[in-house]
This record gives structure tokens, sequence and C-alpha cells, in this order.
């Protein structure tokens, strides 16, 4: 059942998503080659807890980092700890904050210094097919639409969706109906209503869409070695048109 959210809790959604730019913001300031993602992730949940908020993700399911930081060819769930970033990699940092009672969640990926041109092809696709997806998320359209804008420009561009993790509907809970696919055929599924809220993350890899489990039972790695991307924004469904909660905020140190 997708739970819709009246106009004053889109409001307090909000709230929990300017704390997690800002959150998101400050780790981008830090990225650099030689800081580790363990770092990164204490700076993310000093910055969160000395706001009010709290990591969505410390301790979910047993998770113990307050971000994921998955680089490279990692798609999605890596645990934070002693891996320094390098000059040309790529970082994934994805982030979830609780603020009374609601949920944000966003994800980016940075590059460390100059990378390569298919990373930056990459990086730059992954993010145009989640604004293409956004304009998607207004009354009137339904969810094959938003998962179909996803496709069209990331296989337009000759790279690969992720099939078997999927977007979601988000609010008390952090994972809620509906589960939003990166792809599929436009003007199917549920019709999208005001007062829903959608996380929409599409996840991109430069070579095929198979992923495998890691060892530690909770990083995500394209199977091919291929790097891989991830952009994520919380989305509210209004009767105005799409309203990102978790919006795009200049880095910071
Ligand atoms: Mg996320
Ligand atoms: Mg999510």
């Amino acid at each position: 059942m997708i739970v819709k959210k009246s106009a004053a809790e889109i409001d307090r959604m909000a709230a929990a998503g300017a704390i997690l730019v800002r959150a998101l913001a400050l780790v981008e300031g830090k990225v650099r080659p030689g800081v580790t993602t363990g770092e990164l992730d204490a700076a993310a949940e000093r910055f969160i807890r000395s706001q009010g908020g709290e990591p969505a993700f410390k301790g979910y399911r047993g998770f113990p980092g307050s971000l994921c930081t998955s680089p490279n060819s990692m798609v999605v769930h890596g645990i934070p700890g002693s891996y320094a970033l390098q000059r040309g990699d790529i970082i994934s940092v994805d982030c979830g904050v609780i603020l009374d009672g609601w949920v944000a969640d966003a994800a980016r990926t940075f590059a460390v210094g100059p990378v390569s041109p298919v990373a930056r092809k990459l990086l730059d696709t992954t993010k145009a097919s989640l604004m293409d997806a956004v304009q998607q998320c207004r009354p009137g359209n339904r969810l094959g639409d938003v998962s179909h804008a996803v496709q069209a420009r990331v296989e337009g561009d000759g790279l690969s969706v992720v099939r078997s993790l999927v977007g979601h509907g988000i609010g008390r809970d952090m994972h809620e109906d509906p589960q939003i696919p990166n792809y599929g055929p436009p003007d199917r599924g549920p019709a999208l209503e005001e007062g829903m809220v959608l996380a929409v993350e599409p996840m991109v890899t430069a070579g095929r869409h198979a992923v495998r489990m890691g060892d530690d039972h909770w990083a995500i790695y394209s199977q091919d070695g291929s790097l891989a991307a991830h952009f994520e924004f919380t989305i509210a469904v209004t009767a105005e048109g799409p309203r990102v909660l978790t919006p795009w905020h200049e880095a910071t140190d």
C-alpha cells in the first residue's frame, strides 16, 4: 500500500532532507586522495547528530555505518572503514536521515580528482537520468514513466541500468511501497498522486547490468568489474509538480 503524505508531513521530510544534503555537502568537501571512508562516515554522523537528526542507516538490519560508501565497481551498500580514496576513484555516498520520525534518503557519486572519460560519462549520465526521472514525478503520470525515463537516458548513452536493485517509497519508514525499478515500459504501474514521496535512485554501470554480493554480505559490485554510479533523491509528488526534498547543495568543509 502506498502511504500518501500531507503537505505538512512533506515539509517535515524536507527538514530531514535539508540536514541530509548538508551532510553530503560536508562529505563532498572532504573527498580527496588519502581520506578514508571511515573518516567520511564519522564526519557525516557527527554533523547529522549535531543538527538533531539520526543517521537512518546506522543499525538498519545491523549496518554499522551512517553512510554507505561504495568506490569504483562497488554499486551500493559499502561499509565505511579503512579504505583510503585514491586519485581517479569514483565514490558513491548514500545517506539517510531521520528527523522527528520522518526519513529522507539520498545518494551522490563523487569524483576523486580528475577521472577517466568513462567515469566522467558514467557520472554525468547517471545524474542526468535522475533529473529526467524527477520530471516524471507528477500527478497524472504512472510509476513506469519514472522507471522508463532512467532507462531511456542510461541505455541511450550506451550504459547499463542495474536491474536487481530498486528505489522505493519513503516516509516514516525508509523503505515503503512502491518498489521503483530503474527500467521498464512507460505508462504502466501505479498512478502517481499528490502526496506520494519516492526515493528514486538510478544505479548504473559502465559495463553490463549484472551484480554480485561481496564477501561481507553487504557490498554489491558490478559482476564484470565495471565502474558503477548511484544518484538518489527523495522526491514528493505535489499538485505543483515534483518537489525534490534532498536538492543539490554546494560542497562545504
Ligand atoms: Mg539511499
Ligand atoms: Mg534509497
